[in-house]
Parts: C-alpha cells; sequence; structure tokens
C-alpha cells in the first residue's frame, strides 16, 4: 500500500509522523473519505468544497488547491492496486511545541493520504439490511465540520456494536420542549420514510453534510419521490415504515432493526428497492463520463 505523506509518496510502513504532531496530541485536524469507483473518485469537487469548510471551521488554510488535490489523488489512486478504492485525507496544524493555542508563526500542516479497497455492502446485508441502535448525541455543536477528534463517534458506534448492531442513530433534545429530534448516525446520515415520503432532517450545525445524502435528494427529486427536509422527531424515527442510512463507503444501506424492534415489516422496503438502483445506476454513468 503506498500512502502520500507531506510531499511524497512511500510504502504505508514507512509513513511516521512526529509525536508532537497536533493531531496526536489534540486530534487538531480534520479529514474527507472519498470513494473511487473505476479508478476515478466520485463527486471529488463536493468532496474538496467539504474539506475546504472543514478547513475554515478550524481556522486552518488549505495547504494545497484543488488542482494540486487532484493531481495528488489521482497518482495515489493510480499507485494503489483496485478499481474501486476509497481515499482518506487528513490534515492537522502541524508539529509545535505543546500548547493549546495555535502555533504562532504557523508551522506547515501535515498532509497524510491513503487509499482503501471500497467494499460496499454486499448481496445478503443488502437483502436483510442492517440493526442500528439509538443513542443520545453528546457531540459538540460543529458536528458539520469533518473533524479527525473523533471518539464521542467511536464510543458511539462501539455502544451500536457492543449492541451487535452496525450503527447508532444519534439523538437531541430540543432545550425548550425538551423533545427528542434526530441527527445523523455514529458515521452515517440517516433518512426516514413515512407514508412513502423520504423524510432528511436539515443540513446545519448538529450534522455532517453528507456527500452520499446530496446524492441521494438529488436522485428523489429528479425520480419525483415525495421527500421533504426538515427536523425529524424521535417519535418520527421510532415509528417509520422504512430507515436508510448512506454514507460514501456504505452507500445506501437499509436499517431494519431499531432498539430490538423491526422497522415496518423488518425487511428492506419500496423506498430503498427504489433508490438503491437509481444510486448505483448514477454512479456508473457518472464514472463512465470522460
Ligand atoms: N455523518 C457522519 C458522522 C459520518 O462520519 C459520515 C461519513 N462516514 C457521514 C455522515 C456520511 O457522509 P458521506 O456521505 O459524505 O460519506
Amino acid at each position: 500500500m503506498t500512502v502520500y505523506l507531506n510531499g511524497k509518496f512511500m510504502p504505508i510502513a514507512e509513513a511516521y509522523v512526529p509525536v508532537l504532531d497536533r493531531g496526536f496530541i489534540f486530534g487538531d485536524g480534520v479529514y474527507e473519505v472519498i470513494p473511487v469507483y473505476s479508478k476515478c473518485a466520485f463527486r471529488l469537487d463536493e468532496h474538496l468544497q467539504r474539506l475546504q469548510h472543514s478547513l475554515d471551521g478550524i481556522r486552518l488554510a488549505n495547504p494545497h488547491s484543488n488542482a494540486e488535490w487532484t493531481q495528488i489523488l489521482s497518482e495515489l489512486i493510480a499507485r494503489n492496486a483496485g478499481e474501486d478504492q476509497y481515499l482518506y485525507l487528513h490534515i492537522t496544524r502541524g508539529v509545535a511545541r505543546r500548547d493549546h493555542a495555535f502555533p504562532q508563526p504557523p508551522v506547515p500542516a501535515t498532509v497524510y493520504a491513503m487509499s482503501s479497497p471500497l467494499l460496499p455492502p454486499d448481496n445478503a446485508l443488502l437483502a436483510s439490511g442492517v440493526a442500528a441502535v439509538t443513542a443520545v448525541d453528546n457531540r459538540w455543536l460543529h458536528c458539520d465540520i469533518k473533524a479527525i477528534s473523533l471518539l464521542p463517534n467511536v464510543l458511539l458506534r462501539q455502544q451500536a456494536v457492543d449492541a451487535g448492531c452496525a450503527e447508532a442513530i444519534l439523538l437531541r433534545h430540543d432545550p425548550i420542549t425538551g423533545s427528542g429530534f434526530m441527527t445523523e448516525g455514529a458515521a452515517s446520515n440517516i433518512f426516514v420514510v413515512k407514508n412513502n415520503t423520504l423524510l432528511a432532517p436539515p443540513k446545519d450545525n448538529l450534522m455532517l453534510p453528507g456527500i452520499t445524502y446530496d446524492v441521494v435528494l438529488e436522485l428523489a427529486r429528479a425520480a419525483g419521490i415525495a421527500h421533504e427536509v426538515r427536523k425529524i422527531t424521535e417519535a418520527e424515527v421510532r415509528n417509520a415504515d422504512e430507515l436508510l442510512l448512506t454514507s460514501s463507503t456504505k452507500e445506501i444501506l437499509a436499517i431494519t432493526t431499531l432498539d430490538g424492534k423491526p422497522v415496518g415489516r423488518g425487511k428492506p422496503g419500496a423506498m430503498f428497492a427504489q433508490l438503491y438502483p437509481l444510486y448505483q445506476k448514477f454512479k456508473h454513468e457518472v464514472m463512465r463520463k470522460p
């Protein structure tokens, strides 16, 4: 496996970062995950735009122009085997004496990128769907930033795994009304289906603006599927006909049990059956374009 670190390509075994890197010390950095189909990065412009949003959110200058990123990532894709891969990009505020405040003057950012084989969910998983639990969203108020400090997400995802589940659906409580509402999954965005309408939570500071989320809403719009983007209550999650999770590596997956109870009929439903092939078709059409 060939990786990229601070301007050089090298075997992963040779890639080292000093212990005073602010990513290691403070989790002071951001990241991106980009799927690659047929050696071609999917929705690259949108991922690079989100990377810029994350960098702006932590007040870190982008170390590369989009043209430079494109060049680095193309070379990384070419140097790694496999038609379908996923790219992981990681940028930290660099190496400096330990002090919470930003290094003054600024030091060069640490820039790391690697590529791994992309294995979307197999047919058995697509047919069965996955189990999920609900969990209290105890993260910070900047979940729109794809920060490398993922400890809350790690603990929430482990809560799901400990319960034999694939994902945790995160719920916050309105401080005024006390009522619960859904934000996203520990590592995915979540859609609710009720009475043939696709419901999506609005993109705000409480969720990551998913690239797959955007694609699914675009596909719904184009196919004339009824959809609403609005706050989704805990009750709507618990009484859903279908629940869907989306992410760059899992694409679209049905959630068929929640907290041990079946979602709808406990099988992937009609909305999943409609959206999944649309996503596959779209992905392949985009990849065929020069
Ligand atoms: N929310 C969170 C917390 C995530 O970590 C992810 C990606 N793993 C997503 C949503 C989905 O985003 P995308 O579709 O861009 O992969």
